[in-house]
């Protein structure tokens, strides 16, 4: 039996009734760039969310970018994040003219140190941008204390932690602003490209309202000089729908991870996640650790199970960030992490039997290197 990585196919089949009733409206009425079916998932998502403003746009990576320049971060200035992140976080912080200025991660959530961020910050630091990674929220409030006595701001890279919770918070309402990837493998997926942000700060969701829709209020009247980064109107109608499932998605994939634990809790050469005491972690990865990863990887993928990695080389050790000086052994953590982590199959759609194919591989694959030790 094969496990796929992911499975979206499974996913839209038990949906697929609503969602194309839904796009069926979208088509109907041509509202297809923003429109009335983006305002209607935006109010939804900022009700889920806890804030007062929830903005649609085109990725996740944009979202970033947005935020930053909506709080006139810019060239000069640095902003700090974890290398153990998707490469957008930093890429945003570039695109505004910024320097990103990484800190290590903590085990065992591999989310930003909150120890070592005080010693980061330099006259020069304008924001902090925490990554809520593998879908459970960093440690937010060593952070925003921090934060508050710097007068930094926070955005929170929420785009693997839609509706993970922190203290009760959901994930995007505890910084200044934060932003969400509907990529179509996030747990909240679109069809397509697309990405959200949400705030509390009425003039910042004004302003990025107005940024995202060419600078305009009023059509062709242009009050500062925008961009065009709309969500579209079949991604908000499906996003829409979606929305009304996440909350028993995320517990499934609650469950699962539970499953994974109890049945792997025996292979001592694994390390399994944990979850945090503060934290409600929605499994938008599930990560373990081990010595043989490369092998493990291998012999995963040989036997037809779809694991990968998250993610093979931190930002600060990629060639495209060569410029900013970093070398092996400035972040000991992000990086020993990144050559163990390992990703096993995680969807809301998985079987017990997929669960229990992806551990007797796993079982298998340590039984035969014993026997040969
Ligand atoms: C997916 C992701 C992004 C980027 O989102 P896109 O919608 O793909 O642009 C940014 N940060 C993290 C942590 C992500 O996982």
């Amino acid at each position: 039996m094969n496990v796929p990585f992911l499975d979206l196919k499974t996913q839209y089949k038990s949906i697929k009734d609503e969602i194309d009733a839904e796009i069926g409206k979208v088509l109907e009425n041509t509202a297809f760039a923003g429109g009335p079916f983006v305002k209607a998932f935006e109010k939804d998502f900022a009700e889920y969310c806890n804030v007062k403003h929830a903005i649609g746009c085109g990725s996740g990576t944009e979202a970033l970018w947005i935020i930053l320049l909506a709080m006139g971060v810019g060239p000069g200035d640095e902003v700090i994040t974890t290398p153990n992140t998707f490469i957008a976080t930093a890429e945003a912080i570039t695109f505004v003219g910024a320097t990103p200025v990484f800190v290590d991660v903590v085990e065992p959530s591999y989310s930003m140190d909150p120890t070592v961020l005080e010693a980061a910050i330099t006259n020069k630091t304008r924001a902090i941008i925490p990554v809520h990674i593998f879908g459970q929220v960093c440690d937010m409030d060593p952070i925003m204390d921090i934060a508050d006595r710097y007068g930094l701001k926070v955005i929170e890279d929420a785009c693997q932690a839609h509706g993970a919770e922190y203290k009760g918070k959901r994930a995007g309402s505890i910084g200044d602003a934060a932003a969400f990837s509907f990529y179509p493998g996030k747990n909240l997926g679109a069809f397509g490209e697309g990405g959200g942000i949400t705030t509390n700060d009425d003039e910042l969701a004004a302003w990025m309202h107005m940024f995202l829709n060419h600078g305009q209020e009023k059509k062709y009247y242009h009050e500062i000089i925008g961009w065009n980064g709309r969500l579209d109107g079949i991604q908000g109608a499906v996003l829409k729908v979606k929305l009304g499932h996440l909350d028993k998605w995320n517990e499934l994939r609650r469950s699962h991870a539970a499953r994974y634990r109890a049945l792997l809790l025996d292979v001592k050469d694994l390390s399994l996640p944990v979850e945090e005491d503060y934290s409600s972690h929605v499994y938008h990865i599930f990560a373990v650790r081990c010595k043989e990863r490369d092998e493990l990887l291998a012999y995963l993928n040989e036997n037809g199970i779809g694991a990968g990695i998250h993610y093979p080389v931190p930002v600060h050790l990629q060639s495209a960030y060569s410029e900013l000086g970093y070398s092996e052994g400035s972040f000991p953590v992000a990086e020993q992490s990144a050559s163990e982590f390992i990703s096993l199959p995680m969807f809301p759609d998985m079987t017990d039997e997929q669960i229990e194919r992806v551990v007797s591989v796993v079982k298998k694959f340590y039984a035969e290197r014993y026997a040969t030790v």
